[in-house]
C-alpha cells in the first residue's frame, strides 16, 4: 500500500526516505513550484541518516490535483498549512483512508479532523530532528521518537505500526495522545518564543529560569483547568532539563525566523492563550510573552499569527 506524503520539507523528506529505505512504496505530493524543482533534479531525494550514511533515492511525485485515490496520507506541512493542504486533496480521500498528522503545537489537528470527520485521523508527536541542507537534501539530525494516537480515545493502533517499528522507525502507539501534545505544547511555549525574543540557543535560556518559572506556573494552571494535570507535573523542572539537554540547539521557531519563514506561533502560544481565555484564566505572563513575540515577528516583516 502506497504512502502519500504531503509536503517535501524536512520532515516530509525524512519520512519519505525512511519509508522507501524500509521497502515501502512512497509518493510525494508537492505544490507546483516544488514539484517542478523536484522533477528538474530527476526526482532525486538525498538523505543523510543518523550514522552519517548518505542515500540517493528516486521517488515518484505528483501534485494534489492528480486523481488516484489515497489510502495512507502523511501530512508533513507546517501547522498553519495543514488544513488547506488537506482540503486540496480531499477529493482523493475515501472512507477507509488514514491520515497521519505530523504538525507541532495544537489546533491544526482539530482543523484537519473537522474537514474529514469520517476518516481515521492519527496524530503524531515527534521529538526527531531533521533539516534540509538544500531542497530535497535531508539530514536526519536528531535521534528521537514519534508517539502516535487517535484524536478520539476509541482509536486503535493501525496494522502498519509494527511494519514501521520493524524498519527501526522509532514510533509507538499512545491510547491518549492529547496529554503528549499538551505537555509538548507547554514545553514549546516555555522555550521557542524566548529563543526568538532573546535571539539565542536553547541553552542560554538557563539565565532566564525565573521568567520560565513564572510562565510555567501559568501553564500549569491551564493544564489543570483543561483536565491535563499529569502533563502539568514538574513542568518547570522538565523545561529546564530540556534546555540543558538541548543547550546547543536552535529552536524550530528561531530557525523559522532566521530563514524568514512564518512561525507556528498561533498553534503554540496563540493556542495556549486562546485556551486560557476559554477557561477564564488570567495569564499576564503568557499574554506578555505572546505580544512580545508578535512584536518581534512584525519587526522582522513576518506574519504575527
Ligand atoms: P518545512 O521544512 O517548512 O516543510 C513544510 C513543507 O510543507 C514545505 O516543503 C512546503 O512546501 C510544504 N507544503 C505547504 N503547503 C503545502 C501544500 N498545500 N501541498 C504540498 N506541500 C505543502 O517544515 P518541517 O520542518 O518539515 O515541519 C513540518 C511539521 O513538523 C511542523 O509542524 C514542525 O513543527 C513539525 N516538526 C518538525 C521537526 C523537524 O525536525 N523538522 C521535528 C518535529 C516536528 P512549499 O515549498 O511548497 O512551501
Amino acid at each position: 500500500m502506497t504512502w502519500h506524503i504531503l509536503g517535501g520539507g524536512s520532515l516530509g523528506c525524512l519520512w519519505a526516505a525512511r519509508l522507501q529505505l524500509a521497502g515501502q512504496p512512497v509518493r510525494l505530493i508537492l505544490r507546483p513550484a516544488a514539484l517542478e524543482r523536484f522533477q528538474a533534479g530527476a526526482n532525486q531525494l538525498l538523505f543523510t541518516d543518523l550514522q552519517q550514511q548518505q542515500h540517493a533515492l528516486t521517488l515518484p511525485a505528483e501534485n494534489a490535483t492528480a486523481s488516484p485515490p489515497i489510502q495512507r496520507l502523511i501530512v508533513a506541512t507546517k501547522a498553519h498549512a495543514a488544513a488547506c493542504a488537506v482540503a486540496d486533496i480531499r477529493h482523493r480521500l475515501h472512507p477507509s483512508s488514514q491520515i497521519v498528522l505530523l504538525q507541532n503545537g495544537i489546533g491544526s489537528q482539530q482543523e484537519v479532523a473537522a474537514l474529514v470527520p469520517d476518516l481515521q485521523v492519527i496524530i503524531a508527536s515527534s521529538t526527531e530532528g531533521a533539516w534540509l541542507q538544500a531542497p530535497f537534501n535531508c539530514v536526519h539530525a536528531g535521534n528521537g521518537h514519534t508517539q502516535m494516537g487517535s484524536l478520539h480515545s476509541h482509536g486503535t493502533a493501525p496494522d502498519w505500526l509494527a511494519t514501521l517499528q520493524q524498519a527501526d522507525i522509532a514510533c509507538q502507539w499512545q491510547h491518549a495522545i492529547l496529554p503528549v501534545l499538551w505537555r509538548k505544547l507547554a514545553i514549546n511555549c516555555l522555550i521557542n518564543p524566548l529563543t526568538v525574543i532573546h535571539q539565542c540557543r536553547n541553552g542560554e535560556l538557563a539565565q532566564h529560569a525565573e521568567h520560565i518559572n513564572l510562565l510555567a506556573t501559568e501553564l500549569q494552571h491551564l493544564l489543570q483547568a483543561v483536565g491535563q494535570s499529569e502533563a502539568a507535573q514538574d513542568l518547570p523542572t522538565t523545561a529546564l532539563q530540556v534546555i540543558h539537554n538541548t543547550a546547543a540547539n536552535h529552536s524550530s521557531m528561531w530557525q523559522d525566523t532566521q530563514q524568514g519563514r512564518r512561525t507556528e506561533i498561533s498553534y503554540i502560544t496563540g493556542f495556549a492563550l486562546q485556551q486560557c481565555q476559554l477557561q477564564g484564566l488570567n495569564c499576564p505572563q503568557l499574554t506578555a510573552l505572546h505580544r512580545q513575540l508578535q512584536q518581534h515577528l512584525r519587526q522582522r516583516g513576518l506574519p504575527d499569527h
